[in-house]
C-alpha cells in the first residue's frame, strides 16, 4: 500500500482496509468477515447495509441534503425530535441536534447553566460527575469525564470536574457490599453537595451504565432513584448522558426508563444514526426550558451541521426501523441468551472475574486472580492483546479503559448489533472462546 496520509489511532498499526458491512459482519478488502461484537464502537445498533436506511438517505439527499439551522427547519428534524418527544413520554419534549456525544453532553451542561442563569440564578454554575466515567474528548466534555486515562495528557486544559464514586459494586470505591451499604455511594452525593453549597451546583451527570470508563458497570437497583431525589432536594438538574446506552441499546429507549427515572436533560449519539450518519441531540424537558423560553427565547450553542436533514432523515429512518422490527422487546432475551453463554466462558478461563451489563450492554472484566480480583496493569495490555487476537480470529470487541489508580479493572465491551440472532450469538462466542485459548 501507498504511504498513508491518515493520521489513525496508532501511526504504525496495520489496519485492514474495510470493504463493506452486511448484517453483524465488515469484510475487508481481502474479503475477509469481522463479526462485529461491540457495533464499532457501540454505536451500529441494527448491523450494516440496512436497504431502508440507504433508501431514505438517497430519498433526502434527493430532495436536499443540508439547510443551515437559523435560515430553514425542515420536516426531517421536525418529526425526529416529535418522535424523539413521543419516545420519552413528552417529558423530554425538546431537542437540539449535534454531530458528536461529546457535542451532545457539552450542550446538555450549556443549557444547564443557561437555564439557572435566566432563573435569576447566576451563581448556581458548578458541574458535578463521577469518577470512572466517559462524556467525550471535546475539552468541556473531557472536563466532566472521570477517564484518568484519557485526561492526563491535558490535565492544565481541564477543569476538575468529577468528585462521586463510582456505583462499581465489583470493587466497592467504599469497601461495602449491596444492600447492606445503604446505597452509600449515591447517599454521598448530598455530602458533596453541602460541602460545595446547593447554591453553587448546576446539575449533575452521569451515564446510566458507565461504558468506556469501566466496561457497562451497572449501579444496583434504587441507586438512581436515590441520586434523582437528593437533586430534586437541593434544585440541582439531573443529565443522563445517554450517548451508549439510549435509542435501545439496553432494552429501553432510555437506561434510565429501567429504574422508572426521569432526567431533567439526556444526551443521546452513537445508536441514534446507528453508524449511517454522524448525529447526537441534547433532549431537555419543559421544566428546564420554561426560564429559556420566557427569557432569551434562544439556546446559545449550535454548530453548522446540527439538525441537518440527511442526518436527522437518516435517525429517523433508523428510529422507524427498530419500531418496525420490534427489536427492544427482544433484547431482554438476546441479553439473557448471550449472557448465559459468557457466564460459561467464566467457568472455563479464570480470568474472567466479573459478567454484568445491562441489555445488551455487556461488560467482561478481567483480573489476575480471581479471589483477589487482583487488576491488570494500567496499559491494559491484556485487553488489548485479546482485543487484537480476536480482530484477527475475526471477531470485534471494544476496550473499557483502566483507571490510573490501579483500583480499576480492565475490561471489554460486548454489545452487538440489536437484531443479532442466536446462531450469530453463538458464533460470536465461539469466537471468543478461541481468542481466550489464544490468549490463555
Ligand atoms: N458519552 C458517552 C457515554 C460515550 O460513551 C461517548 C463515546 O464513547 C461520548 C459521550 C462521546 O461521544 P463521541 O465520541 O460521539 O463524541
Amino acid at each position: 500500500m501507498q504511504q498513508s496520509h491518515l493520521i489513525k489511532p496508532l501511526l504504525d498499526a496495520d489496519y485492514p482496509l474495510a470493504d463493506h458491512g452486511k448484517g453483524i459482519f465488515i469484510y475487508d478488502s481481502d474479503g475477509k468477515d469481522y463479526l462485529d461484537a461491540c457495533s464499532g464502537a457501540v454505536t451500529a445498533n441494527i448491523g450494516h447495509g440496512m436497504k431502508e436506511i440507504i433508501d431514505a438517505i438517497q430519498k433526502q439527499a434527493e430532495k436536499i441534503a443540508f439547510v443551515y439551522r437559523s435560515q430553514f427547519t425542515n420536516e426531517a428534524a421536525e418529526k425526529l425530535s416529535s418522535l424523539l418527544a413521543e419516545k420519552t413520554d413528552n417529558h423530554l419534549n425538546w431537542t437540539f441536534f449535534v454531530n458528536s456525544g461529546s457535542e451532545a453532553t457539552e450542550t446538555a451542561i450549556k443549557i444547564a447553566l443557561q437555564h439557572w442563569l435566566e432563573k435569576g440564578k447566576p451563581k448556581k454554575t458548578k458541574v458535578l460527575s463521577r469518577w470512572m466515567s466517559y462524556h467525550g474528548i471535546t475539552l468541556g466534555a473531557l472536563s466532566m469525564s472521570g477517564h484518568s486515562v484519557r485526561r492526563e495528557k491535558f490535565t492544565s486544559l481541564l477543569e476538575d470536574w468529577p468528585v462521586l464514586e463510582p456505583p462499581y459494586c465489583y470493587r466497592c470505591p467504599y469497601g461495602k457490599e449491596f444492600p447492606t451499604c445503604g446505597l452509600h455511594c449515591a447517599a454521598h452525593l448530598e455530602t458533596v453537595i453541602n460541602r460545595v453549597g446547593a447554591d453553587q451546583v448546576a446539575c449533575l451527570i452521569v451515564e446510566p451504565v458507565v461504558g468506556a470508563a469501566g466496561g457497562a458497570i451497572t449501579p444496583p437497583d434504587g441507586y438512581y432513584e436515590k441520586l434523582k431525589s437528593i437533586c430534586e432536594k437541593y434544585e440541582i438538574l439531573f443529565i443522563a448522558d445517554e450517548v451508549m446506552t439510549g435509542c435501545g441499546r439496553t432494552g429501553a429507549m432510555l437506561a434510565l426508563d429501567h429504574w422508572g427515572v426521569k432526567p431533567d436533560i439526556a444526551a443521546l449519539g452513537k445508536g441514534l444514526g446507528a453508524g449511517y450518519a454522524p448525529i447526537a441531540a441534547t433532549m431537555v424537558s419543559d421544566k428546564v426550558m420554561e426560564p429559556i423560553q420566557n427569557g432569551t427565547k434562544s439556546i446559545m450553542s449550535g454548530h453548522t451541521f446540527s439538525a441537518n436533514p440527511l442526518s436527522c432523515a437518516t435517525a429517523l429512518a433508523v428510529l422507524q426501523l427498530i419500531d418496525s422490527e420490534d427489536l427492544l422487546s427482544k433484547v431482554e432475551e438476546k441479553a439473557n441468551y448471550l449472557q448465559k453463554k459468557l457466564k460459561k466462558l467464566q467457568s472455563e478461563f479464570s480470568f474472567i472475574g466479573d459478567i454484568r451489563g445491562k441489555g445488551l450492554l455487556i461488560g467482561m472484566e478481567f483480573v489476575k486472580g480471581i479471589e483477589a480480583k487482583e487488576p491488570f496493569p494500567r496499559e491494559f495490555i491484556f485487553t488489548s492483546k485479546l482485543i487484537s487476537i480476536a480482530q484477527k480470529n475475526g471477531l470485534l470487541l471494544y476496550p473499557a479503559a483502566a483507571g490510573l489508580d490501579g483500583r480499576h479493572g480492565d475490561a471489554i465491551i460486548i454489545a452487538p448489533p440489536l437484531n443479532i440472532t442466536e446462531d450469530e450469538m453463538d458464533e460470536l462466542c465461539k469466537r471468543l472462546r478461541e481468542a481466550l485459548l489464544e490468549l490463555n
